[in-house]
């Protein structure tokens, strides 16, 4: 399934996220290598219904909310679902990023 991502694509947000960690696991530190083999996309706060309803897309498929990592350990290593203070910390810091972007937009 692809997924709109807004104003920048799917593939380019997964390349933007990745060199910004400079291509390494953000759990681990190992180098991603090719980006399109072992690499994968790990979600801070869990990509499931119930956290789009309560955070909103916005939140969820935000550059902030991905790390880049290089197996399902390490994915797991960064869902901070378990630590709701955290999410609601993250989540915030998301959404005054968010706004502040289309301050700059109308402006
Ligand atoms: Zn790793």
């Amino acid at each position: 399934m692809i997924q709109e991502w807004g104003p920048l694509s799917q593939r380019e947000k997964r390349l933007k996220v990745f060199a910004r960690w400079g291509y390494r696991c953000a759990t681990c530190g190992c180098p991603l290598g090719d980006y399109r083999t072992n690499a994968q996309l790990a979600h801070r706060i869990a990509n499931t219904i119930a956290n789009r309803h309560h955070y909103g897309a916005e939140v969820i498929d935000h550059e902030e909310n991905l790390r880049p990592v290089c197996s399902l350990a390490c994915n797991d290593a960064q869902n901070i679902g378990g630590r709701p203070q955290e999410a609601e910390h993250l989540a915030k810091r998301i959404r005054k990023m968010l706004m502040r972007g289309r301050e700059k937009n109308i402006s």
